[in-house]
């Protein structure tokens, strides 16, 4: 039992490994249903052996103890036989005679002749000397002495001898006559043959046999060999001190057997001998195995059934649960996740719960991938909308970015506040979207919105662009108020050096450059914008420029239409950079207002001016010197007192230029900065009127004494009717308010004629001269054939 103990240990052991092992629950499942279903059949099936070899065994044993007392019953019938024979030979009268006279003839018949009315094997007579008569011979060997020895030691010796390695039931019987004058002695051969009809006797098929004590070694009879088996002298010894009471259980070579063991009388007194009744195990379950064969058998086929049951009842049971995990797993990849499973249990209503999440997850999905591809504000996509409008046109020809800026919007939200801003914003980008075929609209900043469309060549979105511009740009009805539309673009390839990403931002670089050159329209410009990371180096090469002497200070004419001469000169920066060459201002004054680095720059400027306008002076020229001032100096009160401080030393006139933008950006400290400028006796000159901003409130307020009107108004002029009207009623606008115009960018007589038929008051542009050195001026100035051109 305690085999079967840790043999079901053991295997419930490796039962728990494997449901612990198994991937899926429904293995998990089978395996726990079939294996404790197998583990049960095991119990039994050793409960009914164990039950059957035990009512078996104790069967056996009770039979075995009743053929022993059956064997003893025999053995002293047969004992009394043979006494009864031998006394009836003792004492027969003639029998003594012949014994008392020697007459071995005689005896030596008398003897046999009894021997085979008996039966038995042996009979002999002994003398008292211990001589033996007989009629055949008999050889005792070394028996003699043992058997001389017996006979003496009792009055009728009867029980196991041994002669010649044979062992014999042996009687013996005094011979009277009236003294002792030898025994009668039979003897019957304990063999084989002997064993098997005693076995013969029994109800059960037993084996019996003799064992023999030879001189203290204990020596087996018949099929039951010493050598066979092991440790049998201690069975036997032990059984011994029992005396055949009880059956032993031995294990033998061919399996286990139940053995009884009786003691025999031995003749000789100090040896002894044993009968051995054995019984096979195997033999008494024999009739058992067809029922455990078919205990096995259903055994077999019972979990069999119940491994295919069980795996049906866990497919059963799991099948929702696997539907849901697989669910989950689409769920993650971002594919379709809906379950069905039906059922009013907890996992019908998990998988109810589990669709109505999944409704939910994909509703807020949704949710939040429209938030991330569109500005809140407007509802219009977003940058991330026209990334990934671009890399979807890709492979589909041409594809270009427009960054469209509303102009003056910060000013539009502050007049009409942020939630109508926003309106114009969007109705903007419809009216984009509208005008473009097959685009993507998309807002990149608070007032920029992209456009992403295709087109084959940059000429023709360069055409599309324009026309859009003319579409778009005519006044907006928010909330019952008319706004105006005035827009500025830049323009890119979409796809840029492996990034969508750079084609917007170039786009947006683009509307930058557009702005700062003051145009409608402008494609990005690798030239102008130059490398980011180097053009951060070039502003501290700029402070070392204005120590070096590379930076320089070039002067362009302004020509007097009435005066019929040359009466002042704009200061125009100029660098010699010792690696890159000339650098147009465009490129590092923008950069340099951004970084603060203007101040410095503004300083060495007015320096410069001041000490080439007494340069000019000495040479005989006394001419006004217009420097352009940034719109960030304009908020400076430091900057002010330095112009305060040095104006003094100027021997001319100075004039400040400024933008109108500069001083809408901060009206209020603006004015007053310029006013304390113009305390300080500098005139002001509102430069690029026309190209951006302008208003007429502060037109007036800044009370300037020039009107510079931009070259982007001036260039058309000859063609465009409606430019031509601008100037004209933007000339009569400022001398009504008491200014000078100045007409920037003259670049043929044409125009310089017609300006000066409509009135303005100077003009300056490469017609009249371009930006010069200080030298090259005062050679011009010196040159009166110069000037021809003009008075011609
Ligand atoms: P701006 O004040 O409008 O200067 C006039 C620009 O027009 C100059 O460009 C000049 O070379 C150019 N120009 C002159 N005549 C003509 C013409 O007939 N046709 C055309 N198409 N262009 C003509 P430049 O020198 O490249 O200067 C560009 C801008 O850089 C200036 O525009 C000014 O805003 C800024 N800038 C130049 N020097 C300074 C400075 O010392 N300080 C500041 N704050 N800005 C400066
Ligand atoms: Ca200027
Ligand atoms: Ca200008």
């Amino acid at each position: 039992m305690p085999m079967a103990q840790t043999l079901i240990s053991d295997l419930w052991l490796s039962l728990h490994r494997l449901v612990s092992g198994a991937r899926y629950l429904r293995t998990k499942l089978t395996i726990l249903y079939a294996g404790l279903f197998g583990l049960i059949l095991i119990f039994v099936s050793l409960a009914v052996y164990s039950a059957i070899s035990t009512a078996v065994q104790s069967q056996i044993r009770s039979e075995l103890v009743a053929s022993g007392t059956v064997f003893d019953r025999i053995w002293l019938l047969r004992t009394n036989q043979l006494r009864q024979g031998a006394s009836l030979l003792a004492r027969d009268f003639g029998f003594r005679d012949a014994v008392a006279s020697g007459d071995k003839a005689t005896i030596a018949s008398a003897t046999e002749n009894l021997r085979e009315r008996l039966g038995v094997e042996l009979a002999f007579i002994v003398g008292v000397d211990g001589s033996v008569v007989s009629a055949d011979p008999v050889r005792l060997g070394s028996a003699d002495k043992p058997l001389l020895n017996a006979l003496y030691a009792a009055d009728m010796p009867s029980g196991v001898f041994v002669i010649q390695d044979v062992a014999y039931q042996v009687v013996a019987m005094p011979i009277l006559s009236p003294d002792l004058a030898g025994w009668v002695v039979f003897a019957i051969r304990l063999d084989d043959s002997e064993m098997k009809d005693l076995a013969g006797l029994s109800a059960i098929p037993i084996v019996a046999s003799v064992a023999y004590q030879d001189r203290g070694f204990w020596v087996l009879t018949g099929s039951k060999r010493s050598d066979v088996y092991a440790n049998w002298s201690r069975v036997l010894n032990q059984a011994l001190a029992n005396d055949g009471k009880v059956p032993i259980t031995v294990s033998a070579p061919d399996g286990v057997e139940i053995t009884l063991i009786k003691q025999l009388p031995s003749l000789a007194a100090n040896d002894h001998s044993a009968l051995i009744l054995t019984y096979e195990m195997a033999l008494a379950l024999a009739p058992y195995r067809p029922l455990l064969a078919t205990l096995t058998l259903t055994s077999l086929l019972g979990l069999i059934l119940v491994v295919v049951g069980s795996w049906g009842l866990a497919r059963g049971v799991t099948r929702p649960i696997s539907l849901l995990d697989q669910a989950v797993g689409r769920l993650q990849r971002g594919e379709e996740a809906y379950v069905q499973i039906r059922g009013h249990d907890e996992i019908g209503r998990l998988a109810d719960n589990f669709n109505q999440m999944v409704i939910e997850i994909r509703a807020r999905e949704a949710r939040i991938t429209h938030l991330a591809s569109h500005d809140a504000e407007t509802g219009l996509g977003n940058r991330l909308t026209l990334e990934d409008s671009i890399s979807r046109r890709l492979n589909s020809g041409q594809v270009f970015v427009a960054a469209v800026g509303i102009n003056r919007f910060d000013h539009v939200r502050g007049a009409i506040g942020y939630t109508l801003a926003a309106q114009a914003v969007r109705e903007i980008g419809e009216r984009l979207a509208a005008g473009v075929p097959h685009c993507v609209v998309g807002r990149l900043s608070t007032d920029i919105l992209g456009l992403v469309f295709q087109e084959p060549t940059l000429a023709e979105a360069e055409v599309v662009v324009s026309r859009l511009l003319l579409q778009t740009e005519h006044p907006l009805v928010v909330n019952g108020d008319e706004i105006d539309v005035a827009l500025t673009v830049g323009l890119s390839q979409g796809y840029q050096a492996g990034s969508v990403h750079s084609g917007i931002e170039q786009a947006n670089i683009a509307l930058d450059q557009a702005r700062a050159r003051r145009s409608k329209i402008a494609t990005f410009d690798q030239v102008a914008y130059g490398d980011p990371a180097s053009n951060l180096a070039l502003m501290s090469g700029m402070l070392t420029a204005l120590k070096s002497g590379d930076m320089s200070l070039f002067y362009q004419p302004k020509f007097d239409l009435r005066g019929r001469q040359i009466n002042a000169v704009e200061g125009l920066v100029r660098w010699r950079h010792p690696v890159r060459g000339m650098l147009a201002p465009d490129l590092f004054i923008p950069m340099a207002e951004e970084t603060s680095h203007i101040r410095a720059l503004t300083d060495w400027v007015l320096d410069r001016a001041i000490e080439d306008q007494i340069a000019m002076s000495r040479a005989g020229h006394v001419l006004d010197i217009s420097i352009n001032v940034s719109g960030r100096l304009l908020g400076d009160h430091d900057f002010a007192e330095l112009v305060e401080r040095t104006l003094p030393h100027a021997v001319g006139k100075l004039c400040f230029e400024i933008t109108e933008t500069a001083v809408i950006e901060n009206p209020e400290l603006g004015l007053e900065i310029l006013d304390r400028f113009r305390a300080a006796g500098v005139e002001i000159s509102i430069d690029d009127f026309g190209s951006g901003l302008s208003s007429l409130a502060y037109l007036k307020q800044i009370k300037g004494h020039e009107l510079k009107i931009d070259k982007s108004l001036i260039v058309e002029i000859v063609e465009s009717q409606r430019d031509a009207l601008i100037v004209r009623s933007t000339i009569d606008l400022a001398h009504s308010l008491g200014m000078k115009v100045t007409a920037e960018g003259v670049e043929n007589a044409k125009v310089f004629q017609i300006l000066a038929a409509l009135g303005c008051d100077n003009v300056q542009g490469y017609f009249i001269a371009e930006p010069k050195s200080l030298a090259n001026l005062l050679l011009m100035l010196d040159d009166p054939k110069q000037l021809v051109a003009m008075n011609s």
